[in-house]
C-alpha cells in the first residue's frame, strides 16, 4: 500500500469523560492508518485539570507548541468541580481560551443535525426537525466579549457602572463571512446573516459588509439578512428554512446553543474552530464535541463518543481534505444508529444500550 506524507494530529483528551471519548477517536484514526492509505502521526497530551494536576498549569508551553505544529487539534473536554475554586489563570477553561486566542481561531462552526433515528429526542414536533441540517458559523475572537473599553468602575452617588464594547472591523467581518459563504457553496448555497442592525451601529456595519463581500466574491450564493431576535424565534418555528447562519460572537453564542438543543442530543454534536490560512495555505484548527466533561458519568464507560467521533469527521473534511473518509465515518455513525445501538443518553424503548467502547467498536465495524 502506498503511504502519503505523515500528518500530525494532536489529541487533547482533557478531563472527565474526555479521555473516554477521545480513546474512541484514537481507535478510528488508527483504523484509518491501517486500512486506508493514510499516515496520521498521533500525539496525545494533557490539558485542563489533568494538566494542572501534573504541571500546575492548564496548558504547558510544550503542549501549546505541539498544537501550533499539528494539522488539527482534537479536544475532548475540560473542567470539573475539583478545579472550580482555582484562581482564574489556573482554571481548566483557560487552556481552551488560550488555544482559541493564540491559534487565532476566529470561526466557530457548529452543525445542528437531526438524526432521523433520534427524531423523538427533540422537544419539538418531528415534522419540524426531521431532516434538519443547519450550520452555524459564529465569530469567535471579536465583538463584545473582547472589545475595549471594558470593566466595572465607580460613578457618582455610590453607584457602579459596567461597560463592554461591541466592536467589529471590516476585515473581521469579511473573514468570518467568507468561511460561511465557502461552506454554503458545498451545501445548499444559502447564507443567513444575523445582527441587530436596527439598534446597533456595529450591527449595521456587519450587515453592509456581509452584503458587500457577497456582491463582490460570492454572487452565486443566496444571502438573507435577519435580525438576531427573529432568528432565535425562527429556529424554533421553522428551523429547516436555514442552511448556513453567520453571526457575531454574542449572538452566535446564544443561537448556536439554541440550534444544538433543537436536536436534543448533547452527546451527538461536534464543532470546529477554524483560523486563517498562513502563507503556505495551512489553516490552524481545533475540533471538539460541544458537551463538557460530564463529571457525573466520568469513568463509567457510558459516555456517548459520537460527538467526538463526528468532530474527527469534521477535521477530516475541513482541515485534512479527506471528504471521502469523512463521508465514510458519517455513514458508519448513521448505520450504527440504524442498527438500534444507543448509549444511555439517547436510549429509548426497543433499542440496545451499549457503553462507550462498544459504540466506538460498532462504528469501526461499519467502516469496514
Ligand atoms: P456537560 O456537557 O459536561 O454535561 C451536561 C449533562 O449532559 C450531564 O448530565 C452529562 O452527563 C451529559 N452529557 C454530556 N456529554 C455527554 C456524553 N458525551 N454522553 C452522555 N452524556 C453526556 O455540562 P456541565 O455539566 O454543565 O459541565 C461539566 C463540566 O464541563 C464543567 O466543569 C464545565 O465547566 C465543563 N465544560 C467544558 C466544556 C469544554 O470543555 N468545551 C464545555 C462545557 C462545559
Amino acid at each position: 500500500m502506498i503511504k502519503v506524507k505523515k500528518r500530525k494530529l494532536l489529541l487533547l483528551p482533557g478531563d472527565g469523560i474526555g479521555p473516554e471519548v477521545i480513546a474512541e477517536v484514537r481507535k478510528i484514526i488508527e483504523w484509518l492508518n491501517k486500512n486506508k492509505s493514510l499516515d496520521f502521526e498521533i500525539e496525545e497530551a494533557l490539558v485542563g485539570g489533568s494538566s494542572y494536576e501534573k504541571h500546575k498549569t492548564p496548558i504547558t508551553d510544550e503542549v501549546f507548541y505541539q498544537a501550533l505544529e499539528s494539522e488539527a487539534v482534537i479536544l475532548g473536554a475540560v473542567g470539573g468541580p475539583q478545579w472550580d475554586n482555582l484562581e482564574f489563570s489556573k482554571r481548566p477553561e483557560r487552556a481552551l481560551l488560550k488555544l482559541r486566542k493564540e491559534l487565532k481561531l476566529f470561526a466557530n462552526l457548529r452543525p445542528a443535525i437531526c438524526f432521523k433515528q433520534l427524531v423523538d429526542a427533540s422537544s419539538l414536533k418531528p415534522e419540524i426537525i426531521s431532516g434538519l441540517d443547519i450550520m452555524i458559523v459564529r465569530e469567535l475572537t471579536g465583538g463584545i466579549y473582547f472589545g475595549e473599553p471594558r470593566g466595572i468602575s465607580p460613578i457618582e452617588n455610590g453607584e457602579r457602572k459596567g461597560i463592554n464594547t461591541h466592536t467589529y472591523t471590516t476585515s473581521e467581518i469579511h473573514r468570518v463571512a467568507r468561511v460561511a459563504f465557502e461552506l454554503a457553496k458545498k451545501r445548499k448555497n444559502q447564507v443567513t446573516s444575523c445582527e441587530k442592525s436596527n439598534v446597533m451601529e456595529a450591527g449595521l456595519l456587519w450587515k453592509e459588509e456581509v452584503q458587500a463581500l457577497r456582491d463582490k466574491e460570492f454572487k452565486n450564493v443566496e444571502l438573507k439578512h435577519m435580525l438576531a431576535d427573529n432568528c432565535a424565534m425562527q429556529l424554533l418555528r421553522n428551523p429547516k428554512q436555514f442552511d448556513v447562519i453567520v453571526t457575531d460572537n454574542l449572538f452566535g453564542d446564544i443561537l448556536s446553543d439554541e440550534a444544538a438543543m433543537l436536536t436534543g442530543s448533547l452527546g451527538l454534536l461536534p464543532s470546529a474552530s477554524l483560523g486563517a490560512k498562513d502563507k503556505n495555505g495551512k489553516m490552524r484548527s481545533m475540533y471538539e464535541p460541544i458537551h463538557g466533561s460530564a463529571p457525573d458519568i466520568a469513568g463509567k464507560n457510558i459516555a456517548n463518543p459520537i460527538a467526538s467521533i463526528l468532530s474527527l469527521s469534521m477535521a477530516l473534511r475541513y482541515s485534512l481534505d479527506l471528504d471521502a473518509e469523512a463521508n465514510l465515518l458519517d455513514a458508519a455513525v448513521q448505520q450504527v444508529l440504524d442498527d438500534g445501538l444507543r448509549t444511555k443518553d439517547i436510549m429509548s424503548a426497543g433499542k440496545k444500550e451499549v457503553g462507550t467502547s462498544v459504540m466506538g467498536d460498532a462504528i469501526i465495524s461499519k467502516l469496514k
